[in-house]
């Protein structure tokens, strides 16, 4: 079991008081806080090592250039990937859906191809596709969830016709919650030799991944959610499916050898990565995935279903309150709105003068409020420093908001 008060007591802001409250910080899906030992390799990355990488033969290169390419084999070791050459780093989840997209989707796929993905997308998710939609003529073919706000493996497979070339789904919906059974969608489509995109922005933060288990071509993290630095970030991709992409951005480092009338490219994955690379965001995320796997993947998922448990009983006590998707084996992420009341944005306003954070507004996934019939919602997502007396404060919290807009 987790010590949570140890936890806690690495994370300098938890200690701070908003609007003269302690603050209790729900709004991890959005992104989450950071530890002690992220702030300190950042420091150290910056006051004592920095240089650029790849490039320099002098010592300040090397130790740059050999702490950043280490956290290559810390982000297979955390995603269980088979090589750290399967694993391209990105600056977040949205630049490494649109390097698949043009990398490798936009070469193959033709007018009248298809792409399954849900409703249930972040926009990251959504909007590199719709680039192929508009440009390519390629079709988007949606699947819904249920009333719980489960998504049927079946009904994902369901959609696939001959012209499915691409199926593109969340591991763990950021608004509602719901875990999807990825490996079932992805061996199925993988017999049919269909190309897998999972987007793992908020699976990875709160349950053990891995890539292999699951048998994704794409596999994406987000570094600012997994307690790392902003601008950080990297994607799975299987081998040979790397062999198949063309470059997405162009300039130095992914390059060979460029002449007036030639240019080669670098091995993968450096052949995806141009430029000088947030090189200390990098190293920054590579701290934090080491602390989540000293903490255990385990241990962590173990202690946020208590949250979840805790927050779904409180919160299901409040019969004012909508809550939005009820999948049994969800993750510790709440969306709700209260019933003939205020805007979200009004009742995050309220919470935030008793000095809780969630998120107002449609989550970056307008597929899924039209599909709920919501225009916006107030979000509550934990993490792993998040406790059950911090849930009792947002329950507090809502009941005045309740007491005000009802
Ligand atoms: N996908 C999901 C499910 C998310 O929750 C987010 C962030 O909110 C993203 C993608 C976008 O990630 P990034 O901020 O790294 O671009």
């Amino acid at each position: 079991m987790l010590d949570i008060d140890t936890i806690r007591a690495q994370f300098p802001i938890l200690g701070r008081e908003v609007n003269g409250k302690p603050l209790v910080y729900l709004d991890n899906g959005a992104s989450a806080q950071k530890p002690r030992v992220v702030l300190d390799t950042i420091q150290r990355a910056y006051a004592q090592e920095y240089s650029n990488v790849h490039r320099g033969l002098h010592t300040l290169s090397t130790i740059s250039t050999e702490n950043y390419e280490a956290v290559r084999g810390t982000v297979a070791r955390f995603l269980n990937a088979p090589s750290e050459e399967s694993i391209v780093f990105t600056s977040g989840t949205t630049e490494a859906m649109n390097l698949i997209s043009y990398g490798w989707a936009a070469p193959r796929l033709e007018a009248g191809d298809q792409i399954v993905l849900s409703v249930m997308e972040h926009h990251a998710n959504i909007v590199p596709w719709h680039f192929l939609r508009e440009r390519q003529g390629v079709e988007l073919v949606w699947v819904e969830p249920d009333v719980n706000g489960d998504l049927d493996p079946q009904a994902v497979l369901d959609a696939v016709t001959d012209r499915t070339k691409m199926i593109a789904i969340t591991h763990l919906s950021n608004v509602l919650g719901t875990v999807v059974d990825v490996k079932a969608i992805c061996s199925a489509a993988r017999e049919k030799g269909i190309a897998t995109v999972v987007d793992g922005s908020q699976a990875a933060v709160h349950m053990p991944v891995d890539v292999s288990e699951i048998g994704c071509d794409f596999y994406a993290i987000t570094g600012h959610k997994l307690y790392g630095p902003s601008g950080s970030g990297a994607v799975f991709i299987r081998p040979e499916r790397m062999a198949e992409m063309r470059p997405f951005l162009g300039g130095g480092d992914m390059i060979r050898e460029v002449h007036r009338d030639r240019v080669t490219w670098n091995d993968p994955p450096m052949k995806f990565e141009a430029g000088t690379p947030g090189i200390v965001q990098t190293i920054g995320l590579g701290a934090a995935l080491e602390w989540m796997m000293d903490l255990g993947m385990d241990a962590i998922a173990a202690h946020e279903r208590g949250l979840r448990d805790y927050a779904r009983d409180r919160l299901g006590g409040l019969n004012w309150l909508n809550v939005q998707g009820q999948s049994t084996e969800k993750a510790a992420i709440f969306s709700f709105t209260l019933e003939g009341a205020a805007h979200a944005h009004d009742i995050s306003t309220v919470l935030d003068k008793k000095g809780v954070a969630v998120r107002a507004g449609h989550h970056c996934a307008q597929p899924l409020m039209e599909h709920l019939g919501v225009t916006a919602t107030c979000r509550a997502s934990f993490g792993v420093y998040n406790t059950k007396q911090e849930v009792d404060v947002l329950v507090d919290a809502l009941e005045l908001c309740h007491d005000l807009f009802a």
